[in-house]
């Protein structure tokens, strides 16, 4: 007789359920990959997500907008959420658990926060520009990974220093998770795709291409300047075209100290900037 399997995606909104559930998957030498998102889902969250279909057995996605890591309230109330349309999305992608928890679920009473030191990752860039910004990451990430409880665990380049802050933490808790790093997908014009693109209007596009066009000037003009000069010549490409600039580095990937005067391999130009009233980051290696 032929049988049909339906496997269905799980929704679940309780830790506990779903760490049982990633229990008994473990208990049967199961792999379990872990996407953890905000929502608003593109290609980008795909991306991540098929990579980690490709390398488990078992994909859960998260979907929560973890207050404590917006340090600008206007951003967190006008962060999109289209939680219906993300879940069909992720029905279609064939994801076998997606989690959205509530506020409370996450932080119940008696949540202790966790207490790491950041050190120069934390001053840097986001770190800098954004206070409190990775402590808010670190809180929700390690909360996740202690509900879920995956074998690997996949992040996007795109969120470059994000990646070294989830690394660190893994280590310093000494955490049996793999972080893997996936590569930044960007818009046919080159546009990093990010939740918050939705909030650009049509011209605003076309003007933030800018951000991806200069990543790629540093690219090509590393041979011929130090970093210092470069950074300085990207800054004012992105002012020329009426970004507002908040920062561009270009820094050892490793330690993510500023380069001044010697290249070295792998470095990374990073660049926040707002585009209207919208704040882009994106990041390239350009060494
Ligand atoms: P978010 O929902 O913005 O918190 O992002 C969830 C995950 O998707 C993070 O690990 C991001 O770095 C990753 N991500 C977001 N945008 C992109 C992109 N354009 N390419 C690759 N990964 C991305």
């Amino acid at each position: 007789m032929l049988s049909l399997y339906i496997i269905l995606m799980i929704k679940i909104q309780n830790c506990h359920n779903l760490t049982q559930q990633i229990e008994l998957l473990k208990s049967q030498a199961k792999s379990i990959g872990f996407v953890p998102t905000m929502g608003a889902l593109h290609e980008g969250h795909i991306s991540l997500i098929t990579q980690a279909k490709d390398e488990n057995d078992v994909v859960v996605v998260s979907i929560f907008v973890n207050p404590t890591q917006f340090n600008n309230a206007e951003d967190l109330k006008k962060y999109p959420r289209v939680i219906e349309q993300d879940t069909k999305l992720l029905t279609n992608c064939k994801v076998d658990f997606v989690f959205i928890p509530s506020e409370s679920e996450i932080y119940p009473q008696d949540y202790v926060r966790p207490t790491i030191d950041l050190g120069a990752l934390d001053q840097v860039m986001e770190g800098k520009f954004r206070p409190g910004h990775f402590m808010g990451v670190v809180e929700v990430v390690k909360r996740l990974f202690g509900i879920v409880q995956p074998h690997n665990a996949y992040f996007g380049q795109k969120d470059f220093q994000q990646v070294a802050v989830i690394k660190k933490m893994t280590e310093f808790f000494q955490l049996p998770i793999q972080i893997i790093a996936c590569p930044i997908i960007r818009s046919e014009k080159g546009l990093a795709l990010s939740s918050r693109n939705m909030r650009l209007n049509d011209s605003e596009k076309e003007q933030a291409l800018t951000i991806f066009q200069t990543l790629q000037f540093a690219k090509q003009h590393v041979k011929e300047h130090d970093p210092q000069t470069l950074q300085a010549m990207c800054f004012e490409k992105l002012t020329k075209s009426g970004l507002q600039v908040e920062y561009v580095e270009i820094v050892n990937p490793k330690t993510l100290n500023t380069l001044k005067n010697t290249w070295r391999n792998g470095a990374v130009c990073c660049i926040a900037a707002f585009c209207g009233n919208v704040r882009l980051i994106d990041n390239m290696v350009i060494n």
